[in-house]
């Protein structure tokens, strides 16, 4: 369990649900005063009993009626933050839900900060770290496949993983310890044991880090531009892409001036597409405006998908907009020739282009599948698996890595076993932070605050 701080003693209370006209809205209350507030609030309700919801007139400070809200409460510890936690729901009005929110305030409750109540369940130990930043992630999560890695990592797939790594850390402390300890009666022979336990250590976790690339994809996803020059069919592949007419289509050069953006999944990743401006030059003067933007889109996307029309072929200008993309360190570009249909034969097409009809009904799916080789390529094989959730999981990790990998090191040269010792200490260190043991009060302040209000 977590040290307290004060402001762990209060009752907090919070909208669970997004606030709006809505059939039902669910208010939360946590913390010592949970039923002195559900008997002012139902004065006649009488005691409620442990996960039985009950139907219950609610009334305000003035015995005015509120509304009538279903009342369940979960008695301290098994509830969701471990304290005493009502659930009322009521009709799902803001009104309502305010005077509600305020009569629980006037009861002896204050308002949840962020995060609060997953701070205090984490806090009371029902759930470690990485799990309440899964649950975080979950509510976050923009696709099927990044909501099913972050639902796997609230079960514990990722912490079971993780505690693995802890285990073999522990074992080989604990012969380490033992060896420096009787190093005068038996010698300083470290049991070979050691060196097996340290190297499952040190692969998982360098796996575990590694998977890190398809966690960020899967929850911060990426951000691909369309360019091409005016008339290309970017607007066209844009819609195609998205499966609906989101970017104006015409047959005037030059209509994207501004930039476009949508999201859309790709394989799990949440893409966000940018439909640009051509780029070409020109005199009009709004026209230069979206060319520059289209530019730094180009610069400012993971990826890019050029386009270029294959019944013009790949002009000088699309060379010299290749040539600038291709000096723009490593950036993956995949090249679209589109309009095929107004081409007799594709034989001078660039072989690495994607030669397609953007007007097709399969040139979504084709354009998809092309996003997905330039983007998200490990993510299906990685996702399966247990991914990491964050840079701060990310870097932990990698410093227990690094210190059992120098753990190894000293053994294999023949150090002293205190060398190794002090290495596996270092590991186990750094995995008792990723699980919220020692982690710093503002570091826990910075993960909470990135919570919703009600979680
Ligand atoms: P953008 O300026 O690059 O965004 O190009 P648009 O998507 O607005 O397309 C320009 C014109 O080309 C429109 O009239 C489209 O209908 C047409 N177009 C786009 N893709 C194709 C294609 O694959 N074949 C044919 N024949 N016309 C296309």
């Amino acid at each position: 369990m977590r040290p307290s701080s004060e402001s762990l003693l209060d009752t907090i209370a919070a909208l669970a649900t997004p606030l709006g006209r809505s059939a039902i809205a669910v208010v939360r209350i946590s913390g010592d005063r949970v039923r002195d507030v559900l008997s002012s609030l139902a004065p006649e309700a009488g005691p409620f009993k442990p996960r039985r919801p009950r139907l219950a007139s609610l009334r305000d400070a003035d015995g005015d009626p509120i509304d009538e809200g279903l009342t369940t409460l979960f008695a301290a510890p098994a509830s969701f933050t471990g304290e005493d936690l009502a659930e009322i729901s009521v009709h799902g009005s803001p009104i309502v839900v305010e005077r509600l929110l305020r009569a629980i305030v006037a009861a002896g409750a204050r308002l949840a900060k962020p995060g609060e109540f997953t701070e205090r369940a984490f806090r009371l130990g029902k759930m470690d770290l990485v799990r309440a930043e899964a649950i975080r992630d979950l509510i976050d999560s923009r696709t099927e496949v990044a909501a099913r890695v972050s639902a796997g990592r609230i079960e514990g797939a990722l912490s079971t993983r993780l505690e693995g790594a802890r285990e073999d850390l522990l074992a080989a402390a604990a012969s380490l310890t033992a060896t420096i300890d009787f190093s005068e009666d038996v010698g300083e022979a470290v049991d070979p044991g050691v060196s097996a336990r340290l190297s499952s250590a040190r692969d998982a976790l360098s796996r575990l880090a590694a998977s890190y690339d398809t966690g960020r994809l899967l929850s911060a996803g990426c951000r691909v531009a369309i360019l091409g020059r005016p008339n290309a069919g970017k607007s066209t592949l844009f819609n195609a892409l998205l499966g609906t007419a989101r970017a104006i289509v015409t047959d005037v050069p030059g209509t994207t001036r501004d930039a476009l953006e949508a999201t859309v999944d790709v394989g799990g990743v949440p893409v966000d597409l940018v439909d640009t401006a051509g780029l070409c030059e020109t005199d009009d003067r709004v026209e230069r405006i979206g060319v520059a933007r289209a530019r730094e889109e180009g610069e400012r996307a993971a990826a890019v998908l050029y386009v270029f029309d294959a019944s013009e072929g790949l002009t000088g200008e699309d060379r010299a907009n290749l040539d600038a993309l291709a000096a723009l360190n490593g950036k993956p570009v995949a090249v679209v020739a589109n309009k095929i249909d107004r081409l007799a034969n594709d034989a001078d097409l660039p072989a690495a282009a994607l030669a397609l009809c953007g007007l097709a009904p399969d040139a979504g799916a084709r354009l998809r599948a092309l996003l997905e080789r330039t983007v998200a390529a490990d993510v299906s094989s990685d996702s399966a698996s247990e991914v990491l959730g964050s840079l701060r999981q990310r870097d932990l990790v990698n410093r227990a890595k690094s210190a059992a990998a120098d753990a190894i090191d000293a053994l294999e040269r023949g150090d002293s076993p205190e060398y190794a010792a002090t290495h596996v200490e270092a590991a186990l260190a750094a995995l008792a932070d990723v699980f919220g043991e020692t982690t710093s009060e503002d570091v826990l302040a910075r993960i909470f605050a990135t919570f919703c209000i009600g979680k």
